[in-house]
């Protein structure tokens, strides 16, 4: 999503990498500049940023694996992605074995303290909740982050070279800098109320009291002296040496500023994360959720996310309709219906502590016939639409389902290398901007995930699955997805996107799959998002371009929204090639690449 107006892609890399390899280095011409697609062999990468695209190209062609190229990328992103992805927050990672042809992954989503009570964001004060923003701003919002012990783990059993010089290019990026470019910069516009409460925030993304100029250069040596000491002293020291204590101070210690940038509404609260929380923080290695479409395996993301069940369940009743890309009306149409009946039933049963059983029976067959008899051909159901009943047979819809959260934060990679290895991976600090504290001296901002738990019921009077617990984890709708056709890779995909995060990639799929879009053409095409609300999120051309036929049938569009999602996928081509994709537009256009351009 940068556009780089001081150094194109080739010089970056050769300036922040050292030795350019020789495809970067030209051989006499120039490597391509790095677009929203390309097309080739030998691996591949695609991800919001072409600083952390390059650093992953890089690592892959000095012979690095799709687990190696993923991490370097990744901990690049947190320097020039800091506002949506890094150190202080946390993610999930699928990952696709094209020796064993098996998809494990990673739950690096970051834990409640375990002290945390349901009434977590009550204030004890009146009995109400919190505002979303004064819950946002503050310690309370913090979880244990998961991020770098997703990559240890990942570089260590999947990896081929050792996490300090996979965080090496990334440091490189934060002492020399990178160039502003208009989305950084309104990224922290969007934030300068937040981030002007505290000093070390400030002084990083305030110089002078204002948002840097597009064009300036970025630079965070506090960072690269965090990845630097990480590097030397290992992991331990965020979740049990130097930095776990400046991480816990902040929390529960907020260091507001005596001489803020502008004002905050509300009191900035200090939070109960502990030390010991940090030194608990425990990986899971949950199996990813699967089902098939048509001859497609479809390999997600289990809980505490609800993106792999989500997408399943939807993909599940969009098979009962029998949709074909002659009728693109119909295939919009029960796109919009799966994906509505789908929230429906992941707000009412799925969290951190949803029983197998109740995850198997949401992503079977039967389920989805059981859901899908009640979509007309004709006539759009009444949003929201009252979960299902899985105790019940046939057609039994329950109570009333609650609201969903939407968010433009978080980023998503996928890297592919010449064995057929694959990595999916979205990860996150929550809303952009995170909790809006940089942790004194360290250089990363800390996360707001547990704001993702609900702060009350919303499923009464049944039980809500998504209140906060004891070191619970805050329900997710990450949707890393991967994809085999006849146990050969076909797609991965993911995107960011808070909720919007599940539609969107059941609609690239749609695209792709029954639509027959080619893949970049499936990225491309406008988006809309219904999450069982009264009304459609869409983006304009959506709305402009299918909104007449649908209005026919019954469906309300919202107001429009500018851009849904920043996805990155990858698809595998039968003659073992690769065309990687990232976004043309939205979010300032995302940057794919492959070793051996064709
Ligand atoms: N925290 C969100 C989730 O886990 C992602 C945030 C976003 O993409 O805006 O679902």
């Amino acid at each position: 999503m940068r556009i780089r107006p001081v150094l194109g892609v080739t010089s970056l890399a050769a300036a922040l990498l050292v030795a350019p390899s020789p495809a970067q280095a030209g051989g006499g011409g120039h490597a391509p500049a790095l677009g929203p697609t390309a097309t080739g062999y030998g691996g591949a990468v695609s991800t919001v940023d072409p600083t952390a695209t390059a650093v992953g190209l890089d690592i892959l062609r000095r012979g690095g694996n799709a687990v190696d190229a993923a991490v370097a990328a990744a901990a690049t992103l947190g320097v020039t992605e800091p506002f949506s992805a890094g150190i202080g927050g946390g993610g999930f990672f699928v990952y696709y074995d094209a020796r064993k042809r098996s998809v494990s992954t990673i739950d690096g989503r970051e834990s409640g303290p375990a002290t945390m009570k349901e009434t977590h964001f009550i204030d004890p004060a009146d009995n109400t909740p919190y505002e979303f923003a004064e819950a946002r701003v503050s310690g309370l919002s913090v979880g244990a982050p998961g991020t770098l012990a997703t990559w240890q783990s990942a570089a260590r059993k999947w990896g081929t070279k050792s996490l300090p010089s996979l965080l090496e290019p990334a440091a490189r990026v934060a002492d020399k800098g990178f160039p502003v470019d208009a989305t950084f910069r309104q990224q922290i516009a969007d934030n300068a109320a937040a981030f002007g409460q505290f000093d070390a925030t400030k002084a990083l993304y305030l110089p002078n009291g204002a948002p840097p100029a597009v064009g300036s250069t970025q630079r965070n040596p506090d960072l690269a002296a965090t990845y630097r000491l990480i590097a030397k002293q290992g992991i331990d020291v965020l979740y049990e040496g130097a930095v776990a204590r400046d991480i816990v101070r902040t929390v529960q210690n907020p260091p507001v500023s005596s001489n803020p940038v502008g004002s905050w509404t509300f009191p900035i609260r200090p939070g109960t994360l502990t030390l010991s929380d940090l030194k608990n923080y425990e990986l899971r290695y949950p199996a990813p959720t699967k089902s098939k479409f048509r001859d497609l395996t479809v390999y997600g993301m289990n809980t505490p996310s609800s993106g792999g069940v989500a997408v399943s369940e939807a993909l599940n009743i969009l098979e009962t309709a029998g949709l074909s890309k002659a009728d693109v009306t119909k295939a919009l149409h029960y796109y919009l219906e799966s994906s509505a009946l789908s929230f429906a039933d992941r707000n009412r049963y799925v969290g951190a502590y949803t029983k197998n059983s109740v995850l198997q029976k949401l992503v079977s067959d039967g389920w989805a016939k059981q859901r899908a008899c009640q979509i007309k051909p004709g006539a759009a159901l009444t949003k929201p639409v009252p979960p299902g009943d899985i105790t019940a047979t046939g057609c039994t819809p329950a109570t009333v389902g609650g609201p969903t959260e939407q968010g433009q934060s978080t980023t998503n990679l996928t890297v592919a290398d010449r064995w057929g290895n694959i990595v999916e991976y979205t990860f996150t600090i929550e809303q952009t901007g995170g909790n809006a504290m940089v942790v004194p001296g360290r250089g990363f901002l800390l996360n707001n995930e547990l704001t993702d738990f609900n702060f009350t019921n919303t499923q009464a009077p049944a039980a809500d699955p998504n209140l906060p617990g004891p070191g619970k984890r805050p329900r997710s709708s990450m949707s890393p997805t991967i994809v085999l056709q006849d146990g050969k890779p076909f797609l991965a995909l993911g995107s960011p996107g808070g909720a919007t995060i599940i539609t969107t990639v059941l609609q690239i799929l749609l695209n792709r799959v029954v639509l027959g879009q080619s893949l970049p053409a499936a990225m491309a095409a406008p988006r809309a998002s219904q999450r069982n609300t009264a009304g459609i999120q869409a983006e304009p051309s959506f709305r402009t371009t299918y909104g007449p036929a649908l209005t026919a049938l019954g469906h309300t569009f919202g107001p429009d929204v500018p851009e849904l999602g920043a996805a990155t996928a990858i698809e595998f081509t039968r003659g073992g090639g690769f065309i990687a994709s990232a976004e043309p537009v939205r979010r300032g256009g995302g940057a794919a690449g492959v070793v051996h351009p064709k």
